[in-house]
C-alpha cells in the first residue's frame, strides 16, 4: 500500500468518507482479518453470510487502523462504497500504477502455479525487496489483496492469477498490468484429454495478451497449446523446456525424487540440482528461472539459486521421513489427473527397493472425464508398479478400475469409504520400507495426510 489520505480513497473507490476527516492518511497494511490489522491500516469490511467483518470496525480501530472501508458505515473513520471487492480491486489498480519501481509478474497455468510462484518469489527475492505470499491467493479477493501488499519499496509483485473463465485473466491483468506473463500448462497433456482444454487455453493466454511490448511472455515450449500462444502477445517470447530460450537436459531423478538437470540459455550451460521433488518441477523451475533472468539475475547465480529453492505453500509435494522410517509424499493439497501422474512419477522414482503407497482421493471438477480421468490415473499407478492403491470414497473408485487392463500388476487396489477407513487400512499396515503418496482434490486427503504426519492423534 501507499499512503493515502480517506478522501482520495473515496475517491478512488467511489464512496464517501464518514466517521473522520478525510485527509486522515491510511498507510498500510491493507486487511480484512481483523486480528492481522496494524496502525495506520485499512481494515476491509465484508459482509459475508457467517462473519460481518464490520462488526469488527470498532476492533480493527481499536489495533491502530486508520480507516475501514466497507459497504455500511460503522461509525469509525472510514470509507462506505457499495462494493468492497470491487473497492479493493480499484484501489489496487491506483497503487501499482503509481509504484513505478515495481515489477509486476503474472502467473498461471492448470498446475503448479502456487508451487511457481514460491519460487519466483524467492528467486527475486534475491534481487530485490518481493511480495510473493504463501499460499493460493488467485481469486477476486487475494488477488487485489496481494497486490495492496506492495509498497515503494518493493521491487517485485508476483501475483498467481487462476482462470475461471473467458475474461477472468483480463480482469486480473487490468488490476495489476504485468510486464512478465508465465503460462506453465492449459491442462492434463501428459495423461490423455480432460474437458476443454482449448476453451482452457483461450482464458489462459489473456495473460500473454496483456503483456507490453517492452514485456517478456515466458511460455511452456512441451505444451503446444501454450506455446502457441506466442501469436498471442507482442512482448517478447522466451520458450521454456526441452527447446526455446531456456531449456533443461539430460533431466534425471535420484532415489528422494528430485531432478538434476542441465540448464542451458544458448549460450551458457550449468548443472541444476533440485532439493524439491518431482520430475515436473523441473518445467516449474525453468518457469521461475527465466522469469529471474528477464529480471536481470545473472545466469551463473541462477543455477546456484535453483538449487536451492522450495516450496513453502502447504501440501505440496511436500516430503519427509518419519521417525519410523517411513517416507511420506503430502501432495494432497490439490489434484487433477496431470498433477496426479506428476506425483505418481515421483512415488515410483523414490519407491525402488521400498513398497510403494498411493492413497488418492477424489479428482474434481472433471466434468464429462470424471469417470475415464479417474481410471487413467489409476492405469498409470499400476503401470508404474505402486504397490498398494488406495482410493479413498465412493467416488475415486473409478481409479480402482483403472488398474483393471494392466497386465503382470502384481499390486493391491484397495478401497476405503471415507477418510477415516484409509487410515485404518494405513494403521493395520506400515513398515519402514514404505513411501507413501497421499494426494486428492482439496480436503478429501486431508485428514489421512495429518495422521500419516502425527499418526498418534
Ligand atoms: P490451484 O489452482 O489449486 O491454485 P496451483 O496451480 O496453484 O493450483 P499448486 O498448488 O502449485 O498448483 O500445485 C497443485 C498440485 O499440482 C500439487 O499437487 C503439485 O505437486 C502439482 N504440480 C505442481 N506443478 C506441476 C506441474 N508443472 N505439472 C503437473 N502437476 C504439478
Ligand atoms: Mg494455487
Amino acid at each position: 500500500m501507499i499512503a493515502l489520505p480517506l478522501g482520495e480513497i473515496a475517491e478512488i473507490t467511489g464512496g464517501r468518507v464518514t466517521g473522520g476527516d478525510p485527509s486522515v492518511v491510511v498507510t498500510g497494511p491493507v486487511e480484512y482479518d481483523s486480528r492481522k490489522i496494524g496502525p495506520g491500516g485499512l481494515f476491509v469490511a465484508f459482509a459475508g453470510e457467517k462473519v460481518d467483518g464490520h462488526d469488527f470496525a470498532g476492533v480493527a480501530i481499536e489495533r491502530g487502523a486508520a480507516a475501514v472501508l466497507g459497504s455500511r458505515d460503522t461509525g469509525v473513520p472510514g470509507v462506505v462504497v457499495e462494493d468492497p471487492l470491487a473497492a479493493l480491486a480499484a484501489l489496487a489498480r491506483v497503487v501499482v500504477a503509481r509504484l513505478d519501481k515495481l515489477t509486476v509478474v503474472g502467473l498461471t497455468g492448470s498446475s503448479g502455479k502456487t508451487t511457481t510462484k514460491d519460487y519466483i518469489g524467492q528467486l527475486l527475492s534475491r534481487l530485490g525487496p518481493t511480495v510473493a505470499p504463501a499460499g493460493s491467493l488467485n481469486n477476486e479477493l487475494g488477488f487485489p489483496y496481494t497486490v495492496l501488499q506492495a509498497t515503494e519499496e518493493t521491487r517485485f509483485l508476483v501475483l498467481e492469477m487462476g482462470a475461471r473463465g473467458i475474461g477472468h485473466i483480463r480482469y486480473l491483468t487490468e488490476i495489476a498490468q504485468p510486464s512478465i506473463g508465465v503460462v506453465l500448462n492449459v491442462g492434463a497433456a501428459h495423461i490423455g484429454e480432460f474437458g476443454s482444454v482449448e476453451g482452457t487455453a483461450r482464458a489462459k493466454g489473456e495473460l500473454v495478451e496483456a503483456l507490453p511490448s517492452s514485456g517478456t511472455a515466458i511460455l511452456n515450449a512441451d505444451d503446444p497449446l501454450v506455446a502457441g500462444m506466442a501469436s498471442r502477445t507482442s512482448a517478447t517470447v522466451v520458450l521454456v523446456g526441452s527447446r526455446g530460450g531456456l531449456t533443461a537436459s539430460d533431466i534425471s531423478l535420484d532415489s528422494a525424487g528430485r531432478a538434476t538437470y542441465q540448464l542451458s540459455d544458448g549460450s551458457r550451460i550449468g548443472d541444476v540440482r533440485l532439493s524439491v521433488a518431482g520430475e515436473h518441477q523441473v518445467a516449474n523451475t525453468l518457469a521461475a528461472g527465466a522469469v529471474a533472468l528477464a529480471a536481470g539475475m545473472e545466469f551463473g547465480d541462477l543455477v546456484a539459486a535453483l538449487g536451492e529453492v522450495g516450496i513453502v505453500s502447504g501440501r505440496r509435494m511436500d516430503v519427509f521421513t518419519r521417525p519410523d522410517g517411513i517416507v511420506v509424499i503430502d501432495d494432497s493439497y490439490n489434484a487433477n489427473p496431470s498433477s496426479t501422474a506428476a506425483a505418481l512419477r515421483a512415488l515410483a522414482s523414490m519407491g525402488s527397493g521400498k513398497r510403494t503407497t498411493a492413497v488418492l482421493g477424489y479428482m474434481a471438477e472433471l466434468g464429462e472425464f470424471e469417470v475415464s480421468g479417474h481410471a487413467e490415473v489409476g492405469r498409470l499407478a499400476a503401470e508404474l508398479g505402486v504397490d498398494r492403491l488406495i482410493a479413498v470414497a465412493g467416488e475415486a473408485r473409478p481409479i480402482l478400475d483403472g488398474t483393471a487392463g494392466v497386465a503382470g500388476w502384481r499390486g493391491t487396489g484397495l478401497f476405503a469409504a471415507d477418510q477415516a477407513a484409509a487410515i485404518e487400512i494405513l494403521r493395520q499396515d506400515l513398515h519402514a520400507d514404505d513411501v507413501v503418496l497421499v494426494k486428492g482434490s482439496r480436503y478429501r486427503t486431508w485428514d489421512v495426510a495429518d495422521w500419516l504426519r502425527r499418526p498418534e492423534e
